[in-house]
């Protein structure tokens, strides 16, 4: 997970400079993360408006 960057805005994690969902810079910057599986019955999803499965960051700068 080191070398993997956080999306700025959707908190996405991705090896890319730029988030693939919304084409924004991401940052190196971040600390911890979740993996959500299934948004829709998941409380930390709602919580980070996230919709789409995948790896996620819990706090970018
Ligand atoms: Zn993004």
């Amino acid at each position: 997970m080191k070398n993997l960057k956080a999306c700025k805005n959707c908190h996405l994690l991705t090896d890319n400079d730029v988030c693939p969902r919304c084409s924004l810079p991401t940052s190196k910057r971040w600390s911890g993360y979740v993996i959500i599986r299934d948004p829709d019955h998941s409380q930390i999803a709602k919580k980070m408006n996230i919709t789409t499965p995948g790896s996620y960051a819990l706090k970018v700068r």
